[in-house]
């Protein structure tokens, strides 16, 4: 490791509290004044060629992008990146913000050991042998030259690779080093003087690059400029991947390495169809891009003006499609779909908002808002989700060695039946303002079930007592998605008036793939006959007690599966808004018999790559041109 380290007290800061780590760079910034930049890209295309690089993916969200590049990674955030002509000049800028930083730090080193000893005052020794240090120096050189962008880039990129690679070492020692190299970095940026060479104007398109992305940095993101983005690890059915589709937003993940490679403004094109990032497009790809941007929005146009259109197969057999959304602002795209109403509003995205679930009023007026917008269409409120790769409602003392196995879903919520009760009364209130139905996550057995409808009597109770009105007989429903809950549908089915299969988790449970582990992403997969199985027990034991049975997991998007699920006997499918109008489309050229009986057979099928033939065919039969 070419930085050297010091072994005295080097993780304590003194000159003030070091800027928080975020797991990313700070979302307010991933706005570069790229307008100016890109003009001098373009500009300079003249005489730097480039060659098209092609990087492979995870297509998790589907789209096309065209925008530069622009990379961030995580710790701090990032100087404004530009072109420059001048090399020579840019080296003497790096020199002299050095300059003044080794000033500043021998300054401080002085006053830490008047105020507190030799021993504190060390950490500056170590940092300035960091800026002493050659290799940094050489390389932030080499960067200028090579890139030909301003230096505070250069020395943002060259100390970014090293972050990178020092918090991918097993050593927590070494990861722990990387707060130091950032502190050192931030100060030397802050030396530099950016009179000349800053511009202001306003922000521009972009596809943005990074090493991973939670819901929350997803979700916080400005997206009037965004036109796609691509990270590193990640999976289809992460979260981040979920909120990409519900946006609209093309995504790729499993992109490695690629924080490392690319160079932030690089013209690139995101395709989310096929996973592919394309860095310096030849004008041939660039004009190829185009010509499926184009076809794909006349699909689109086409498919949406179909919304109106009822979803039910051609013999006859209607089935319900509605929305799946994490955010309010996403009711617009729900209306736009033509979708009938919401199958699972992920009420744990109001965490977003601070680091508690709102109090009732505040949950109340945004699902009272969410439920009029709808009216008469349904809004099935899922409660709390917390925990496993969502956020946590409350920051646990320490880490549990299992989360996705640990205090996560309903687990929460009834270990904290105040907080519970609050979103249930919340839930109820809106109830006389629409349709409105609650639904219960990560149910594992009956006595769950059970206490969750006591909460929810009692909370009926505490606003009858307040004379708030609510809909008495609200619906009440619960997720299958665990294999324990599908085994003994059955029993549950007595207790509630619907179910709703949140296939995401099922299938991470039932063949013990994490979901967002991209190592063993070949194991999860929807068509595994043991899935297949519990998803036909789950139905069968709804029809059997008279309630309905849903999809609200990514199964139910993914048109190639179309037909297995109808087959199976499913009547609801919940979907990211943008994909209602594809879902629609399919729903309405499939037999339901015909569907059926290809179910018939994929029951008995021992291969789940057999099985995905036998779905996709009838969808490529039936629908090819809606395939990508
Ligand atoms: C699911 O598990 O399928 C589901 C819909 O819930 P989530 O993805 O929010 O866990
Ligand atoms: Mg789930």
């Amino acid at each position: 490791m070419p930085f050297p380290t010091s072994s005295a007290g080097n993780s304590r800061k003194i000159d003030g509290p070091l800027p928080p780590l975020r797991l990313l760079a700070d979302f307010s910034f991933p706005r570069p004044p790229l307008s100016a930049s890109i003009a001098a890209v373009k500009e300079s295309a003249g005489h730097r060629t480039f060659q098209e690089r092609v990087l492979q993916g995870t297509p998790v969200s589907p789209g096309i992008g065209i925008a530069p590049v622009h990379v961030v990674a995580r710790g701090f955030s990032a100087p404004d990146v530009y072109e420059i002509d001048d090399v020579a000049a840019e080296k003497a800028r790096f020199g002299e913000a050095l300059e003044r930083t080794k000033v500043q730090l021998r300054e401080l080193q002085h006053r830490i050991e008047a105020i507190s000893g030799e021993e504190d005052s060390r950490i500056f020794e170590a940092h300035l042998m960091m800026l002493e240090d050659r290799t940094i120096v050489d390389r932030v050189h080499a960067t200028i030259e090579d890139r030909r962008q301003n230096a505070e880039y250069s020395l943002y990129a060259v100390a970014q690779n090293f972050l990178e690679a020092m918090r991918r070492v097993p050593d927590p020692y070494l990861r722990e080093r990387t707060a130091d190299i950032e502190d050192v970095c931030q100060r030397v940026l802050r030396n530099f003087s950016h009179e000349d060479h800053r511009f202001g104007g306003p922000d521009e398109q972009h596809i943005l690059v990074a090493y991973d992305l939670s819901p929350s940095d997803t979700a916080s993101m400005d997206r009037r400029h965004l036109r796609g983005f691509a990270t590193e690890i990640g999976s289809v059915n992460s979260h981040t991947a979920i909120l990409a589709r519900s946006l609209g937003i093309p995504a790729i993940v499993g992109l490695d390495g690629a924080v490392l490679a690319l160079r932030t403004l690089s013209p690139a094109i995101i395709d989310g169809y096929s996973g592919k990032l394309i860095i310096h497009p030849t004008a041939e790809t660039l004009d190829r891009y185009r010509r499926i941007q184009e076809e794909k929005e006349r699909v689109r146009h086409a498919l949406e003006a179909q919304r109106y259109e009822e979803s039910v197969t051609t013999d006859g057999r209607p089935i319900t499609l509605s929305a799946n959304i994490e955010l309010s602002e996403e009711i617009a795209f729900v209306k736009n779909s033509g979708a009938r109403g919401v199958g699972l509003y992920r009420t744990e995205f109001l965490l977003l908002r601070g680091e508690q679930m709102p109090d009732e009023e505040e949950q109340s007026a945004v699902y009272t808002r969410i439920a009029q917008a709808l009216s008469p269409d349904p809004l099935i409120i899922r409660t709390l989700d917390s925990g496993g790769d969502k956020l946590p409602v409350e920051p646990l003392t320490e880490p549990e060695p299992n989360p996705f196995l640990g205090w996560r879903g309903i687990r929460v919520s009834l270990d904290r039946p105040d907080m519970f009760k609050e979103q249930l009364r919340a839930v109820l209130r809106a109830s006389a303002h629409g349709r409105v139905a609650v639904m219960f996550p990560l149910v594992s057995g009956i006595r769950e079930v059970r206490r969750a409808k006591e909460l929810l009597k009692e909370s009926m109770d505490e606003l009858a007592k307040r004379n708030i009105p609510f809909d008495e007989r609200i619906e009440t429903g619960v997720m299958i998605e665990l294999p324990s809950a599908a085994i003994i549908a059955d029993l549950i089915a007595p207790e509630v008036d619907f179910f709703s299969i949140g296939t995401n988790d099922l299938i991470q449970y039932t063949v013990a793939a994490d979901r967002v582990n991209h190592r063993v992403a070949d194991l999860y997969r929807p068509t595994h006959p043991a899935v297949i199985r519990l998803i036909k027990r789950t139905i069968d034991a709804a029809i059997a007690n008279g309630i309905w049975t849903g999809v609200c997991g990514e199964m139910a998007g993914d048109i190639r599966l179309t037909p297995l699920l109808l087959g199976l006997g499913v009547e609801e499918l919940s979907v990211g808004p943008h994909q209602v109008p594809r879902v629609r489309r399919a729903i309405r050229t499939l037999s339901h018999a015909e569907c059926a009986a290809m179910a018939d057979e994929a029951l008995r099928t021992p291969l789940s790559v057999d099985t995905l033939e036998l779905t996709t065919s009838l969808a490529r039969k039936y629908y090819p041109e809606l395939l990508d």
